[in-house]
């Protein structure tokens, strides 16, 4: 599989000439070859994207939302050819495959939904014999940046609610995931994206960053990634008083009171922790039980994680793959070496080959340990002991993240305070830390991020509000 960037509704090589070869996840033999952009084709697809910006944002929300539609029944037809792609590129098991495959179609109808409801406010107004209110206008030209562990939805969710908004958006996909990218630019040229209006761009994030964030034209940098890069791009942006929004990195606490259902709570911690291999920003990856549970569920929860299929990608039932790269593995490694020095308790794991990690549990984590508070990406969990739910909150807010979290408990009371207090986004009561939907606030705070993502929420960051009045009868001035 060939492909070249897709700049200007046209595919074309790069202008340095550079290709890079996509090795298989699944098989480990040449998947594909791609070429890389360099700052050159940076400033060419940001150029077209301007041409566009003028006509796209005239088109009526009906042609935005038929293009939109479009798109979302190509995607729901190639569904083959993106789990394809996603176990191959992105090292996603099956079911994973499947459940973005299939998220990405909601999504992109969501989007398609938004183009009738860029609106505005009217406001009861002072000014005698005006009328006053707010319009939203697209921003222009928008810039999206994604990370490879969710590349069709994150790249894709960017993508269509930019385009709703009517923006002209160029993608710069993760150098892990550049097909996934790809695929997303041939599925919305067939829906019909008029020339200039999308662009993919893949290549080093390194060397493009600072080309399509600096170029003037761009209006918006809408970053999904890690907490380190995005506070750079965020530099980058405010030198240049750039609108910027972040979706980062999270250490996502799942709280378990002595009242919860144990059982229950078992399974949502797993599949919090344990969904494709722990890469996900939204991952439970640090559970804090109160001491009436702690050693059952401890037991209980490493027993579950012990039984996870750890396997090849090709077969179905696969729950634990390979990790994107096996550097990530060595890092993972480090901090459970560092976290038992310190005498934490190794329950389950621990071990890795080339880049398939282990489930791995680890209880008894205190603050003190690095493990506590750094981001693995990977299937590892860590479980730290509070002695009352005040203890809890303060362990769960000891973080510099606040993506996602969860609380266990049938208790209405703390269901609410948990709800209100802990320093996250979006909080799960009795529900997974791993949640999404295509219309709801996503996002998070702290270094968790900036902004929101999803339905109106991506609209509002996607658009300007223009306060406009209209004196219908003469205004009177002091002088
Ligand atoms: P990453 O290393 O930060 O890369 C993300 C994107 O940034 C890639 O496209 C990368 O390009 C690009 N990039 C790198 N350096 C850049 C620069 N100087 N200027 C502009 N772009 C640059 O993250 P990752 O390893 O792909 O993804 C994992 C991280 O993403 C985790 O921290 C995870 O929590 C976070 N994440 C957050 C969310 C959320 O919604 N909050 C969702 C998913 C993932 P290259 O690939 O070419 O380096």
């Amino acid at each position: 599989m060939d492909k070249e960037l897709f700049i200007g509704g046209e595919w074309v090589p790069s202008e340095s000439g550079q290709t890079m070869v996509i090795t298989s996840l699944v098989n480990g033999k040449p998947y594909g070859r791609v070429s890389l952009g360099s700052r050159a084709d940076a400033v060419k697809a940001v150029n077209a994207a301007e041409a566009a910006v003028k006509a796209w944002g005239r088109t009526a929300p009906s042609e935005r939302e038929d293009i939109l539609l479009k798109a979302a029944d190509i995607l729901a037809r190639k569904r083959d050819d993106i789990v394809d792609v996603l176990q191959n590129e992105a090292g996603s098991t099956f079911g994973k495959a499947m459940f973005e495959a299939g998220f990405i179609v909601n999504i992109v109808r969501a989007a398609a939904g938004e183009c009738r409801r860029v609106c505005g406010t009217t406001y009861a107004t002072d000014i005698p014999g005006a009328f006053s209110y707010s319009l939203r206008r697209p921003l222009g030209v928008v810039v999206g940046i994604s990370p490879f562990n969710f590349p069709i939805v994150l790249g894709g969710k960017k993508l269509a609610f930019a385009l709703a908004a009517g923006n002209c958006f160029i993608l710069k996909p993760s150098e892990l995931t550049p097909l996934c990218g790809l695929l997303l630019g041939e599925i919305f040229q067939e829906a019909g994206v008029p020339p200039g209006v999308l662009s993919i761009l893949p290549g080093k994030g390194a060397e493009l960053g600072d080309a399509l964030i600096g170029h003037p034209a761009v209006k918006l940098v809408t970053f999904t990634g890690s907490t380190v890069i995005g506070k750079r791009i965020a530099q980058t942006c405010a030198v240049k008083l750039k609108k910027v929004t972040l979706e980062l990195g999270g250490k996502n606490p799942i709280i378990i009171l002595k009242d919860a259902d144990m059982d229950y709570a078992v399974q949502a911690s797993a599949f919090s922790a344990f969904i494709h291999q722990g890469q996900v920003c939204m991952a439970g990856s640090r559970i804090i039980v109160e001491n009436e549970l702690y050693e059952d569920f401890c037991g209980k929860f490493s027993d579950k994680a012990a039984a996870l299929k750890v396997g090849p990608l090709e077969e179905k039932d696969t729950v634990i793959g390979p990790l994107i790269r096996s550097a990530q593995c060595d890092m993972i490694g480090e901090l459970i070496v560092d976290a038992v020095s310190r005498g934490a308790k190794l329950l389950t794991g621990g071990g890795w080959e080339g880049n398939m990690f282990e489930p791995t549990v680890i209880a008894d984590v205190t603050p003190e340990m690095k493990i506590f508070h750094e981001e693995c990406f990977g299937p590892v969990v860590i479980i730290a002991k509070a002695d009352s739910p005040e203890q809890a909150l303060d362990l769960a807010n000891n973080t510099e993240y606040g993506l996602s979290a969860a609380v266990f408990t049938n208790d209405l009371k703390q269901a609410s305070f948990f709800s209100e207090n802990i320093e996250a986004g979006m909080v799960h009561v009795n529900g997974p830390t791993v949640r999404d939907e295509a219309h709801i606030p996503f996002g998070g705070i702290k270094n968790s991020g900036l902004g929101r993502e999803g339905g109106r929420y991506s609209i509002e960051e996607m658009t300007e509000l223009k306060w406009v009045t209209i004196q219908n009868e003469k205004a009177h001035f002091p002088f």
